[in-house]
């Protein structure tokens, strides 16, 4: 598998500050994700360094090209899960794997929620986020995963390890899943529908759900995985502390576990670009630190 030093998820201004940091010091470093929301059209008036306001795109496309003057590698692939492995950190993507020896996450916060109307009475009654921490609980039942990307696919064949019966329920997206993944699916027969469930059933826990259409599906287990799989996901495999939906980190951005550093909004301190190019410039510096203690670079 392919090996770095330090793997950033996410490509906004907690990821491509933390990137300049990691790169400027020598190390081997891969910062993994698309362009993040503000990269767009938007006016940011209260940046350090512009008198006249600038475009997220442009602060974006500057952050890039610096972390590409210290040999950062870029690139837009997104993370669909990430585990503990012998020498720090594996990490798969849609387009392959790759391990660090430290983790930086700076994904930003943006979880889609399905639109089921009293899926919060089912958390830990039927309800789970996470298939590597939950997926045992439910060998040999049936279960749905709702999403509709590559996230969603992912976690379908990571539950077939647990039980044959799974099926998708896209929530009234068209599937956006790419050949290899669906290709993946239809060999092992998943299911897929485009109905939309509006909410669960269940006494004591879940038994099934109910679509718009007024049909039901028989069901003891709801996995979420809508849009990309972001902090909470990746917190919930590897067993992060969260304080809501954001990661605890410490003053040094340290998590709770030795070699995963968080930073910027899925820190959730303020929700602002400067205070994320901060946390991601600390993030750095704890995450050379420990490999150079760790691996002795
Ligand atoms: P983000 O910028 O959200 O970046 C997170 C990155 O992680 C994204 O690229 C995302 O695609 C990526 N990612 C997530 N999951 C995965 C995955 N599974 N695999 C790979 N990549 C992943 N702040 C200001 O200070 N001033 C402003 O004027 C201002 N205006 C704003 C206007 C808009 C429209 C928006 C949306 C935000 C604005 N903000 C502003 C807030 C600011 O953009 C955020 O606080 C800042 O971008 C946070 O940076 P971040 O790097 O933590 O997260």
């Amino acid at each position: 598998m392919e090996k770095k030093k330090i793997v950033i998820i996410g490509q906004g201004p907690a990821g491509l500050s933390a990137a300049i940091y990691a790169g400027r010091s020598g190390m081997d470093t891969v910062i993994l994700g698309c362009d993040p929301k503000v990269a767009g059209d938007y006016t940011i008036d209260n940046y350090f360094g512009f008198p006249e306001p600038v475009t997220g795109k442009e602060l974006i496309e500057r952050g890039v090209a610096q972390a590409q003057r210290f040999d950062v590698d870029i690139r837009c692939d997104r993370v669909l899960a990430v585990y503990p492995s012998e020498e720090g950190y594996q990490v798969k993507t849609e387009a392959g794997q790759v391990e660090g020896c430290a983790l930086i996450l700076a994904t930003g916060v943006s979880r889609v929620k399905p639109g089921i109307q009293n899926i919060n009475e089912y958390e830990s009654r039927g309800v789970s986020y996470c298939v590597s921490c939950d997926g045992f609980f439910y060998r040999g039942r049936k279960v749905l995963v709702v999403g509709e990307g590559i996230f969603a696919a992912n976690q379908t064949l990571e539950l077939l390890q647990y039980t044959p019966h799974v099926s998708i329920s896209t929530q009234g997206k068209t599937p956006d899943m790419n050949p290899p993944f669906l290709a993946k699916l239809a060999e092992a027969q998943i299911p897929i529908s485009e109905k939309k469930i509006t909410h669960i059933e269940g006494e004591n826990g879940m038994t099934g759900v109910v679509y718009d259409d007024g049909s039901r599906q028989d069901a003891d287990g709801l996995f979420v995985a809508m849009g990309q799989a972001g902090a909470s996901d990746f917190a919930a495999s590897l067993g992060l502390v969260k304080n809501g939906v954001f990661i605890e980190a410490d003053e040094k951005q340290q998590t709770n576990l030795p070699g995963v550093f968080a930073a910027g909004d899925c820190v959730g301190r303020f929700l602002q670009i400067s205070v994320a190019v901060g946390e991601g410039a600390l993030a750095a510096r704890s995450a050379i630190r420990y490999v150079k203690q760790q691996f002795g670079k």
